[in-house]
């Protein structure tokens, strides 16, 4: 699994991934590849890593040591331009981080209207095209403090798609949800996948990534602890670190 040699067919390329904050060493060393239209779920206790780890496949992490290559693209080199990288990888975390004065469109036309430069006519029949595609196109001009928990995850997510990214990641983004609305949010990441959507995903939904991963990731103090289909995760468990984990949250 851990060749040495960066994959240069994977749209993700992990090498040697190390991350510390000061004295403490957070990630240990990971090799990851994710391939175009791939979908890995990565599971493990809170404090494993994996929110780190995330934040290092687009550089909003320092990288202490190893490479992160996406689109064939080394964000460790201090050559390669970090915004045209991150254009292309869409993020949606466990709180929303919408923006409040705005509403629900305005907020999905910001980054392409400001980044790429789009006419605010295209970026809104884009923007109202993704609501519609989320089930929120009636809440177009509503501010997000008027949403659910739920229909705020979705505007994320719409937010997050407006830029066209070849790459989502997703850091537990139905923890925060009341557990009537992990169900809508969830139907539209399997959605995604079920488009071809290249996708890492951070989550405690055992039974989506068992669902929905073409891979499952599980972490443990910084290192990969084991990897494998859901099938071989959650059935067939061989670490006991992982076996632990499964029957605590299972
Ligand atoms: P997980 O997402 O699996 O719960 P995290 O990646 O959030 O784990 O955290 C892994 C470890 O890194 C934890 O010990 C956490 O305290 C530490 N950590 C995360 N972010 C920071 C930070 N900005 N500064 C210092 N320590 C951090
Ligand atoms: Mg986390």
């Amino acid at each position: 699994m851990s060749a040495t040699a960066t994959d240069k067919s994977a749209k993700i390329s992990v090498r040697g991934l190390k991350k510390s904050f000061g004295s403490n060493e957070v990630l240990k060393g990971l090799d990851v590849d994710v391939a175009e239209g791939e979908v890995v779920c990565v599971i493990g206790p809170s404090g494993s890593g994996k929110s780190t780890f995330l934040r290092c496949l687009n550089k909003l992490e320092d990288i202490t040591a190893g490479t992160v290559t996406v689109n064939g693209f080394d964000l460790t080199d201090a050559k390669v331009d970090l915004n045209t990288v991150r254009q292309n990888i869409g993020m949606v975390f466990q709180h929303f981080n919408l923006f409040p004065h705005m509403s629900v469109i305005q907020n999905i036309m910001l980054a392409p209207v400001e980044l790429k430069k789009l006419d605010k006519a295209g970026a809104r029949e884009k923007a109202m095209e993704l609501l519609r595609r989320v089930g929120l196109a009636e809440k177009a001009d509503a501010r997000p403090a008027s949403l659910s928990g739920g229909q705020k995850q979705r505007v994320a997510i719409a937010r997050a798609l407006a830029m066209n990214p070849g790459i989502m990641l997703f850091d537990e983004a139905t923890s925060a949800l009341d557990p009537e609305m992990v169900g809508e949010v969830l139907q539209v990441i399997r959605d995604l996948a079920a488009e071809g959507m290249t996708m890492v995903v951070v989550t405690h939904e055992m039974g989506f990534a068992r669902e929905v991963a073409d891979r499952v990731i599980f972490m443990d103090a910084g290192y990969i602890c084991e990897e494998g289909t859901p099938e071989a995760i959650f059935s067939n468990a061989q670490q006991p670190r992982l076996q632990e984990f499964l029957a605590k949250v299972l």
